[in-house]
């Protein structure tokens, strides 16, 4: 049990299936300058500001995980770089000691203006958001996004000095899956690392039948190697994600498959959302109120600590995503930290 694992001494979350936590996703704003089709309704009602965990809050949060063992940080959203003063959180974040790496998914929208900052802040890897190289096809999937701006952030990204550059994209089914080999041809001629994720039900999106876009990763590898061999690889990089190598290429290939190839069994993440809920599941509804427990104890770290231990006895053994009945979860990925 996490309490006892705690008590002889070890600053270790582990969960009641053994399950080691050492990862933690924060979501450090719900607002986006997308509206993804699959992530968002066109017409969102974001979370009052008054509600949303400070950035002072959210480091106090990250420095009491530090403590309990987490060894990762990611900062998502929403779109973490529409945030006001990210890359200061991202600068103390970073040199909290224990802390081994901290990442960051972004949309690439502001990357052309804030790259450097990323980079001297102390992130080395990024993720940045990318399911096609057509402008129209992109405005369509994003609702208003400009592919351009995208682009020439992801070029500023590659010239800043970071270690790895991942694309992630999520192929829909009459949206984007004829573009699986465009894209791959584009991150391999720019020494940049991919991942396919499957679409998952988070939130009920008016206009969008997750059924009927479901592409499967078993279909995009089979797409794949059509045109370019792929090699099994054991890497790992803290995520969920199978990896696999194209042979004379720097390329990675990785696919997140919550629906195919169910990852729950190793999951050794939690995630905290802008309200400062700690979620034990992305595809379950057990959480913690932290902010409650940040905002009655200020600055007490040692009560936010043991909260965060009793919580991983709520942390359940797996998701139940169901594509084809209406999504059990409520929340959208903004909220929950993608
Ligand atoms: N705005 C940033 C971005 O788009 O990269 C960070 C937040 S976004 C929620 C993080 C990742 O979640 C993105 O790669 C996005 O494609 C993915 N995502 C969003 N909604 C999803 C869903 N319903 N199923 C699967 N992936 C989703
Ligand atoms: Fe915004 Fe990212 Fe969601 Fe797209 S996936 S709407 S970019 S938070």
């Amino acid at each position: 049990m996490s309490t006892e694992t705690q008590e002889a001494g070890s600053p270790a979350l582990i969960d009641r299936f053994g399950r080691h936590v050492d990862y933690v996703r924060i979501s450090v704003t719900d607002r986006c300058d997308f509206r993804c089709v699959y992530c968002m309704n066109e017409d969102m009602r974001f979370v009052p500001r008054a509600r949303l965990l400070t950035l002072e809050e959210i480091l106090f949060v990250a420095r009491a995980f530090t403590e309990l063992g987490v060894r990762r940080i990611r900062l998502t959203g929403g779109e973490p770089l529409v945030r006001r003063n990210i890359t200061w959180l991202l600068k103390e974040i970073h040199d909290l000691p224990g802390l081994d790496e901290l990442l960051l998914t972004t949309n690439g929208s502001q990357l052309a203006r804030l790259s450097g900052k990323i980079h001297d802040a102390g992130v080395r890897r990024i993720n940045i958001s990318l399911d096609s190289l057509r402008p129209e096809r992109f405005r369509r999937i994003t609702r208003n996004g400009d592919l351009g701006k995208v682009l020439s952030g992801i070029e500023v990204a590659r010239s800043a000095g970071f270690d790895r550059i991942k694309i992630n994209t999520v192929i829909l089914k009459h949206y984007n899956d004829d573009e699986i080999i465009d894209l791959l041809r584009y991150v391999i001629a720019h020494s940049m690392d991919i991942s396919f994720i499957e679409e998952m039900p988070l939130g009920v999106i008016g206009d969008h039948d997750r059924a009927a876009s479901y592409y499967s990763s078993d279909d995009i590898r089979r797409d794949i190697e059509r045109h370019f061999p792929l090699q099994a690889s054991s890497e790992k990089t803290g995520g969920p994600a199978r990896y696999f190598r194209i042979p004379e290429t720097e390329t990675r290939v990785g696919f997140i498959s919550p629906h195919s190839h169910n990852f729950c069994s190793t999951c050794n993440r939690v995630r905290l959302t802008t309200e400062g809920r700690l979620l034990l599941c992305l595809g379950q509804e057990h959480s913690v109120d932290l902010r409650h427990v940040v905002r009655s104890w200020p600055g007490d770290i040692d009560i936010l600590k043991q909260a965060i231990i009793d919580a991983m006895d709520l942390k359940p053994e797996g998701h139940d995503f169901q594509l084809d009945s209406r999504p059990v979860i409520l929340r959208h990925m903004n909220v929950t930290g993608g």
